[in-house]
């Protein structure tokens, strides 16, 4: 692929390894350049199932960046690694589609999102969860708290 810094057309693979239990390959590129190095990320497009969105049950696309956003604003300056987010998209992304539907409800994909994320990092899943269901119930987030103060 061309250099993203300099467009030079050809770059070098200098380390490739699959991460996310194998589902990707996560490449160090080098240009020769300009010598600026990069990583690319490279997954099987599989076929998401539309969202429901549960105001106004409008279907929309999945948005895979979205829920990378969202990830990464929940866990800044949290301990949890490139790696480590990449895996728990895959993770996410699996739960979705094993649905086997081809519809599925924003709701169900919040609760697939907060089930993973609270095994990765807990500070992480009560940011997250606190955003997510100022919008869904109130009450069910400060049961969610209660339960967390009690484990
Ligand atoms: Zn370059």
């Amino acid at each position: 692929m061309h250099c993203p810094f300099c467009s030079h057309t050809d770059t070098k693979v200098i380390d490739s390894r699959l991460i996310a239990e194998g589902s990707q390959t996560r490449r160090r590129r080098e240009c020769p350049a300009c010598g600026e190095r990069f990583t690319t990320f490279e997954s099987a497009e599989l076929l998401m199932p539309k969202v429901i969105k549960s105001r106004n049950n409008m279907r929309e696309p999945f948005n895979e960046q979205k829920l990378r956003e969202g990830l990464y604003r929940a866990l800044e300056k949290r301990p949890v690694g490139e790696e480590e987010v990449e895996t728990l998209i895959e993770d996410i992304k699996k739960d979705i589609r094993s649905s086997g539907e081809r519809e599925v409800r924003s709701r169900l994909i919040g609760e697939v999102i907060m089930k993973r994320l609270r095994r990765v990092d807990e500070v992480a899943f009560i940011r997250f969860a606190s955003v997510y269901r100022r919008f869904e119930d109130i009450t069910e987030f400060s049961e969610e708290v209660d339960k967390l103060a009690k484990d």
